[in-house]
């Protein structure tokens, strides 16, 4: 038998050696749990972040399948609502977000945001102007409110290169318009889920959160845990 003709790219070869590693060592401890989770799913949190390889959620929080319902767009955008709390833009996060709240019923929502984003360098350099890349122009124009936040907001680490500062305020705009729909808004303000802002630094493997109190992100180390454990992250 010939095998398919798939083969032959190093990205799929090393996807199909990793996939039969994982027969060998990883699937028989894990089976029991699937075979629990095969006729549904009911997941506690919509984990909503970037499309880059780097940003890994089940490694970063240490979860299983069946733990985080996830969302992942290029910059972790999600088009705001109009007045009528019908999507500005492409539906596929507000789906998402609107599957995660009123069939599975999550009980938290996290944008996480990270390091070195691709998106925020596009938004701060400008894309080149090409037809193949005008979607993802259209695209990033969901994250442009940012710039102006990024210059208005004084509490975000100098230290820091302007694009993760982007990438930072980003996350808050983000969060903005996933309150801009009255539903998910009432949600919040009534304390029915709770709703986070994090951010990840790929070169350290380090998690902060925006500490409304601080207005900055802070690192979620043994005491911020203990904070975050006593208390809802966000009411706007
Ligand atoms: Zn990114």
């Amino acid at each position: 038998m010939h095998p398919p003709e798939l083969l032959g790219s190093g990205g799929v070869e090393k996807l199909i050696r990793g996939l039969l590693e994982f027969r060998r060592t990883a699937l028989p401890a894990l089976l029991p749990r699937l075979q629990s989770l095969a006729e549904r799913q009911a997941p506690k949190t919509l984990f909503m972040t970037c499309s880059d390889s780097r940003v890994v959620p089940n490694l970063m929080v240490s979860t299983e399948p069946g733990d985080l319902f996830v969302s992942r767009t290029v910059g972790n955008l999600v088009p705001r609502a109009d007045e009528n709390g019908a999507s500005t833009g492409d539906f596929a996060a507000t789906a998402c977000i609107e599957f995660a709240l009123h069939v599975l019923h999550v009980d938290d929502v996290i944008v996480c945001g990270h390091s070195r984003c691709g998106a925020m360098k596009a938004l701060l350099e400008q894309l080149p102007a090409s037809p193949d890349l005008a979607h993802l122009a259209g695209w990033l124009e969901h994250a442009r409110p940012s710039l102006d936040r990024l210059r208005r907001m004084t509490t975000l680490d100098p230290a820091l290169p302007e694009y993760d500062q982007l990438s930072q305020a980003n996350v808050l705009t983000q969060i903005d318009h996933v309150l801009s729909y009255p539903q998910i808004r009432d949600r919040v303000v009534h304390h029915d889920i709770g709703i986070h802002a994090w951010w990840w630094d790929i070169a350290t493997g380090d998690l902060h959160i925006y500490d409304r109190e601080e207005h900055r992100f802070a690192l979620i180390d043994e005491r911020m845990a203990e904070r975050m454990l006593q208390r809802r992250s966000w009411s706007p």
